[in-house]
């Protein structure tokens, strides 16, 4: 009872509730760090992966562009020689083969040749494929083509139209040339002989080697039906193959003016961009390799995922630093905190012996005469009666004398325990007042509720019975006295109500102990 009403309220809960407290802090940071982590990682790939669909976009793009260009320029050079063409045959089937000003036609044709860069040479051969006229000042003295396949294409088909033949090497220049023709038709419309332009291979040649398409970069100049025309990087032996089976020429979309593909899978697959002549069956193919585009991304993506690497590793040791020392602050936080906690608790144990009687576990003097003030005021507050009971031993003196005095305090000691068995409220207070007095504060408690606790811890005394064998009486027995008042104001209640309860003490003792005696 004196424990439970001294001691400070536990703080081993407040400790863990401040543990509680703190545990989030460990893992919000370690989510954060992680968070900060995975949203750099995130940024670099979604980053990466978009500037490498730019590139490709890009690239793809280009080599349509640069197709389209190439194209024109093939287109326009094919247009200037056949219109030339188409002049050139007119004249000759207004005038008549036979009748032909040969050496004015030549003038007229050197004159072409000169205003044309592309043009290698211009040809008229007749039904025989014997040469008649050419631009160049040469003989042509028994010289036949007549085993040409553009020749042999006109002689057998009637058609108008100008043809784009094979590449061949020209027999006056030696050098690779298109031949370009048109059908030379009598009156009748029967062949009468054949119209030839030969455009200079190295004309685009030139023109290639200038542009910078990449080391992988390819560019194809092909009839339709797959004859290779020029390819760059220039191989000679690649002049006038065939690369309709090739996968890039089967995967062109058949018939499309201009567009792209992509031939191959993956990262080894080649982006290609074509354009086709409007008026000629040829087409013009620009490659890259995907691997070599993408070959400067690839190094940039590695540089920035080191950096990365070593930026997440950074973040990640700082975040374990951050994470160690919170768990070190709240450690020593709870440390001390446990340590105030147990300083506390050893303090009010300090505190609570202060006040208790060690003999008998009751309260001591001190602690009776400050609750005694108490009470009054709270008993004069209230207007509430205050009892106070005073207990004696009987014959003590002689006890000690008899059974000695360690005997004489086990006696006090199981008197202590009978006033706390004769007690019924939590709120009176039991002390040792000195030797082997005693008293007892019963608050909110009239002269009768006195009276009968009073009874009822001499009861318990004497059914202790404890042997005294120099009492009359033959067994320890006590004398109490017993007074109530309600305080009023301003009167010197403490004093009269110790001095009442002293003199019923003595009256008991007068009417031969072991009884109660009211004030
Ligand atoms: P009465 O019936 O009239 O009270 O007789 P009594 O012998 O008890 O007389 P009194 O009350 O004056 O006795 C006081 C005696 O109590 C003196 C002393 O021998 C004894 N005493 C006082 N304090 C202690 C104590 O702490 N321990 C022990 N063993 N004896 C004590
Ligand atoms: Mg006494
Ligand atoms: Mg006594």
């Amino acid at each position: 009872m004196v424990h439970d009403e001294m001691c400070a309220a536990p703080t081993a809960d407040q400790v863990s509730t401040l543990r509680r407290r703190q545990r989030p802090l460990i893992p919000v940071t370690i989510a954060l760090v992680v968070l900060a982590n995975l949203a750099l990682v995130a940024m670099l790939v979604w980053s990466s992966l978009s500037a490498r669909r730019m590139l490709l976009a890009n690239a793809t793009v280009s080599t349509a562009n640069t197709a389209q260009a190439l194209a024109d320029q093939a287109h326009t050079a094919v247009k200037m020689a056949d219109t030339i063409l188409v002049g050139m045959v007119d004249r000759i089937e207004t005038d008549g083969m036979s009748e032909l000003p040969a050496m004015r036609l030549r003038s007229v044709m050197a004159k072409h040749l000169a205003d044309t860069p592309a043009l290698q040479g211009l040809f008229i051969y007749d039904a025989a494929g014997r040469w008649i006229v050419n631009s160049g000042n040469r003989t042509y003295e028994g010289r036949n083509n007549a085993d040409r396949a553009y020749f042999q294409y006109h002689r057998d088909h009637p058609g108008r139209a100008p043809h784009v033949g094979a590449p061949i090497v020209g027999r006056t220049s030696g050098a690779w040339v298109i031949p370009v023709s048109r059908r030379i038709e009598r009156a009748d419309g029967s062949f009468a002989g054949v119209a030839l332009a030969t455009i200079k291979i190295d004309f685009f040649h030139r023109v290639y080697r200038q542009l910078d398409t990449g080391q992988d970069g390819e560019i194809v100049l092909a009839l339709e039906d797959g004859t290779q025309l020029l390819a760059s990087p220039f191989r000679e032996s690649g002049i006038g193959r065939n690369v309709a089976a090739t996968a890039a020429f089967a995967a062109l979309p058949a018939g499309a003016p201009r567009g792209t593909f992509a031939v191959g899978q993956g990262e080894q697959a080649r982006l290609y961009g074509f354009a086709r002549m409007a008026e000629y069956p040829m087409v013009l193919m620009v490659s890259r390799a995907k691997e070599a585009l993408l070959a400067s991304w690839r190094a940039t993506t590695a540089q920035v995922s080191i950096a990365l690497l070593l930026l997440t590793g950074g973040l990640a040791t700082l975040g374990t630093r951050l994470v160690r020392q919170i768990g070190l602050r709240d450690r020593l936080e709870a440390e001390l905190l446990e340590t105030k906690s147990a300083l506390e608790s050893s303090n009010a144990s300090l505190a609570a012996l202060a006040y208790v009687d060690g003999l008998t576990g009751l309260f001591n003097r001190r602690y009776y005469e400050q609750a005694l003030g108490r009470e009054i005021l709270r008993a004069q507050r209230q207007q509430a009666p205050l009892a106070l009971l005073m207990l004696d031993v009987d014959h003590f003196k002689k006890y000690n004398d008899h059974y000695g005095h360690p005997a004489g305090d086990a006696c006090l000691a199981m008197i202590g325990q009978a006033i706390q068995r004769g007690l019924r409220r939590p709120g009176d207070v039991a002390a040792r007042y000195g030797g082997e007095e005693f008293v007892i504060l019963l608050p909110s408690t009239d002269q009768d509720g006195a009276l009968a606790v009073a009874e009822a811890i001499r009861a318990c005394v004497e059914e202790s019975a404890l042997p005294h064998a120099a009492a009359p009486s033959g067994i320890v027995s006590v004398s109490l006295g017993a007074c109530a008042l309600v305080p009023g104001v301003g009167g010197n209640d403490m004093e009269a109500l110790v001095r009442r309860a002293d003199t019923a003490l003595y009256a008991a003792k007068q009417r031969g102990r072991n009884c109660v005696a009211a004030g």
